[in-house]
């Protein structure tokens, strides 16, 4: 026997209204328990009352479909409508139901929310080198993580491909949400074992929190989505939580990628060539192209600043080829002993044509390609793709010579020295800027260092050498090439080819001793923001940023025109805050001259800044 027990409220009432109304009903859906059947069965009904011939009523009589299987795909459906098919965490479609019933929910108080926007890095490395399979049972055991680092606290869900997002449905103070962050960062950040195989990716984390950042949804998720960005921008693997001028960095930068856009199609590029000299014998034993671009109102950019530009906007490969046919043309010029080191980013790297693209370059200029070095950093080894084994193998068949740049800065693991063919390693500025401090080791690992190339068979290059003294050392601990400023800075192609012409010795020039990296002092300087100008005391001061004193509470991100001196103003952003202290850090690297005052790292010789300058100074 069938036992109506719905839980569809009126559905029940209906029937059990027909039943006392002894009514006719036409495709009733009724919940029934089944005596045999453990799960509940669903029927569509539909009946009439039957009555004798004395109108005595004997009951119902109709017919009865099945409708549970219906139900259940119609359950599957919906469940699929809200989670993701891959990981089963909640999907695009319901976290952004999610977000918006917590934003308009009638008491404002509740409408208080976090949300965490993330990305992996190096995601889409893993796919394109193991196949979608692997990248698949990776997302699976991202989700795993995250679903275990968040916990009660909010809803993770998948939004496709790489990116995820976290709500925390309540008010949570920024603190507790960074700290969060920094939690995922670690869990996603350890190693995952795919089928045997060692993966690692990391993940970038941009936060933004209702009402402060955004009162919608689409506002308070472009806020995460920017916050997001700049974390990814600041290096990948770091978290930032939105501020309102990211809005302008964001502009900023998309025009900044137009005008790069711009410059790259009318050759409006340059590469510039800074000497590097053999420790022994004091000659040029080449140079190593180094970008430059002179932007049309802001004067020379860092390629620091634009590279990373360049990058996503899927311009570095034009430029990188540019860079390579370009130092090729130049090497034709120099002489036979002279070579040159070209940069090449990781995402040219993994361009399968590379290779034959500089095969083509070195074959149209006519030079040994064993003149043309490739510079490379350890992140095209991160996911120990098999492909980066066969790039290096390709290259070595072209014949160019390849260098580790930035060696003591990333991993700096030498498994990579013992696996990959390189003839040089270029140990960063970093450790040699450090090494003639009192008590600093780096002496020794540059010394350890060279010892193991010289081992291996490989030259190395200390690179950022500016004073007497860090040359005196570096000579000790036995690199084979040095390339800083007490020899050169990068010169222009004329003004290479001018060196060249006087012959390959050259002379070291500098300052004798290294300074402390920062020098306590006291200036007064003018920061102006907007239209708003403010004095403040510089308390200390590095080529990167300064700690300055005397405004209260400034945002995070903040940016400041900072007038340094009468001839040096920078943009600057503040990093951190507390109380009257900020600490902002420069666009702009400086550096010092002779007399070790600062000075920008490209003089801008443009008038644009230096009118700001005494612009600054009248107003204040
Ligand atoms: P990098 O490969 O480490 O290049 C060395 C940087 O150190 C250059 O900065 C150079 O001007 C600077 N330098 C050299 N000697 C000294 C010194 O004695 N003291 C100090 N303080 N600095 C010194 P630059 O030209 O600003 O380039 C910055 C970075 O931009 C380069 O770092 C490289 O990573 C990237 N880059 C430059 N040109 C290219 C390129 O053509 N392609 C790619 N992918 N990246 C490039
Ligand atoms: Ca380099
Ligand atoms: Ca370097």
């Amino acid at each position: 026997m069938f036992e109506v027990e719905s839980d569809d409220r009126d559905a029940e009432r209906t029937i059990k209204f027909h039943f006392t109304a002894q009514s006719a009903f036409h495709d009733l859906p009724v919940k029934g328990t089944d005596s045999d059947d453990e799960g509940s069965v669903w029927w569509s009904v539909t009946g009439r009352p039957v009555f004798d011939g004395f109108d005595n009523f004997c009951g119902f009589r109709g017919s009865g479909t099945d409708l549970t299987e219906r139900r259940r795909n119609a359950e599957r459906a919906s469940r699929l409508a809200m989670f993701d098919s891959l990981t089963g965490l909640a999907n695009r479609h319901s976290l952004s139901q999610k977000l918006s019933q917590l934003l308009t929910h009638r008491d404002p108080r509740q409408r208080e929310c976090a949300i965490l926007m993330l990305d992996l890095d190096r995601f889409k490395h893993v796919n394109d080198t193991f196949g979608h399979p692997t990248g698949d049972a990776l997302l699976v055991q991202v989700a795993r993580r995250l679903e275990k680092v968040v916990g009660h606290l909010g809803v993770v869900g998948r939004l496709g491909g790489d990116e995820f997002k976290v709500i925390i449905p309540r008010a949570c103070p920024t603190d507790r949400l960074q700290q969060l962050a920094g939690d995922i960062i670690h869990a996603i950040s350890q190693p995952y074992s795919v089928d045997g195989k060692r993966l690692v990716i990391g993940v970038s984390v941009g936060i933004a929190q209702a009402l402060e950042h955004g009162t919608c949804s689409e506002r308070l998720i472009r806020s995460a989505d920017l916050a997001l960005y700049a974390a990814k921008d600041a290096g990948r693997g770091r978290f930032r939580v939105f501020s309102h001028d990211l809005h302008a960095a964001a502009q900023e930068r998309n025009q900044l990628e137009e005008e790069l856009r711009h410059a790259v199609e009318h050759g409006s590029l340059q590469l510039h060539y800074q000497p590097v000299v053999d420790t022994v014998s004091e000659q040029i034993s080449g140079f190593e192209a180094l970008l430059r671009w002179k932007h049309p109102t802001q004067g020379w950019i860092s390629p620091e600043k634009f590279i990373p530009v360049a990058e996503d906007a899927g311009l570095i490969v034009a430029i990188g080829e540019w860079a390579i046919r370009r130092a090729c043309t130049d090497l034709a010029r120099w002489p036979e002993s002279v070579r040159c080191a070209v940069n090449v980013s990781p995402l040219q790297f993994s361009d399968p044509s590379l290779p034959d693209m500089i095969a083509r370059s070195v074959a149209k200029a006519g030079i040994k390609p064993s003149r043309l070095e490739l510079e490379i950093t350890e992140s095209v080894f991160i996911d120990n793709g098999e492909d980066t084994d066969a790039t290096f193998a390709a290259l070595k068949k072209v014949g160019v010579r390849l260098a580790l740049d930035d060696f003591g800065t990333g991993y700096s693991s030498l498994g990579y020295l013992k696996n990959a063919p390189f003839d040089k390693i270029k140990i960063d500025q970093g450790f040699v800027r450090g090494a003639t401090l009192p008590g600093s080791r780096n002496g020794a690992i540059i010394a350890a260092i060279s010892s193991l190339a010289d081992a291996l068979g490989m030259d190395t290059t200390a690179e950022g050498v500016e004073t007497l003294d860090e040359l005196d050392l570096i000579r000790r601990h036995g690199c084979s090439h040095i390339q800083g400023y007490i020899y050169s800075k990068p010169l222009s192609p004329e003004d290479a080819d001018a060196r060249l012409e006087q012959g390959l010795a050259i002379e070291p020039t500098g300052p004798r001793m290294s300074r402390e990296p920062r020098r306590s002092m006291l200036r007064k300087v003018v920061m102006q923001h907007a239209d708003d100008f403010y004095t403040a005391t510089v308390r200390n001061m590095s080529s990167q940023g300064a700690l300055v004193e005397g405004l209260w509470n400034v945002p995070e991100g903040t940016r400041f025109r900072i007038a340094l001196s009468e001839r040096l103003a920078v943009d600057a952003e503040v990093r951190w805050c507390e109380e009257n202290r900020v600490g902002v850090r420069f666009d702009e690297r400086l550096q010092r001259d002779h007399r070790g005052q600062f000075e920008l790292a490209f003089p801008a010789n443009d008038p644009v800044s230096r009118d700001e300058t005494q612009h600054t100074r009248r107003t204040a």
